[in-house]
């Protein structure tokens, strides 16, 4: 086992794994597992996301693969050179992140997509360990609140120390910056709080960091 990646069944959180049991019976044929995160940890960028998705990350079991979330994030990574191959939805697509490592704050997908703090809580180990495990980091995305809130504790800093506003940039300890974007979501991009431009600015912006 990775140590930065929950067992495959991890039994930390009592309602996920009861969600995930009657998941397998509904869905057999897919992932239903704690998703692990996609690239390597000599990666120079980290994204956090929220949590898989029922019918996205949970079925192909690749963060953000599937989800109407990935449909916005891989396109706006290939335009600027960090991803190559065709986004295909499917974990074997051939798809490959370049200086860039992907994970969730939540590894195993909630009811209603909205984890509990108590869940957050268990799955943020694995969220200290996987940014102690990225020598070369320089840049961590938070894409939404709950990232922004679950990074700064998985370094042990208050909330105080930095407020989510979208294209901030914070200074976080050992030269990692903190940029904050809202959530690729589908409810963001329907309700026009994030467009696909706004997106493409904030990679634009990381680009300059590293
Ligand atoms: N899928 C993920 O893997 N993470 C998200 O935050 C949203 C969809």
């Amino acid at each position: 086992m990775n140590f930065t990646i929950p067992d495959h069944n991890c039994n930390l959180c009592e309602r996920l794994c009861a969600f995930r049991k009657g998941n397998h019976d509904k869905f057999p044929a897919y992932y239903n597992a704690p998703v692990p995160p996609f690239g390597s940890l000599d990666a120079e960028i980290l994204i956090v996301g929220l949590a898989p998705g029922l019918h996205g990350a949970n079925q192909t079991g690749r963060p953000f693969t599937n989800d109407y979330a990935g449909d916005i994030l891989y396109p706006a990574l290939k335009e600027n050179n960090l991803a190559q191959g065709n986004y295909q939805k499917r974990q074997d697509d051939g798809f490959e992140l370049i200086n860039v490592r992907i994970t969730n704050a939540v590894r195993c997908v909630p009811p209603e997509n909205k984890p509990t703090t108590g869940e957050e809580k268990n799955c943020r180990t694995f969220l200290s360990r996987e940014i102690a495990a990225m020598p070369n980091l320089k840049v961590i995305l938070s894409l939404g609140t709950i990232s922004h809130k679950n990074v700064l504790q998985a370094l042990s800093l208050k909330q105080s120390y930095a407020k989510f506003t979208h294209g901030a940039i914070h200074d976080l300890p050992h030269n990692i910056k903190l940029i904050d974007s809202y959530h690729t979501s589908r409810y963001n991009i329907n309700t026009g709080i994030l467009t696909y431009e706004m997106f493409d600015n904030i990679i634009k912006k990381i680009k300059t960091l590293i």
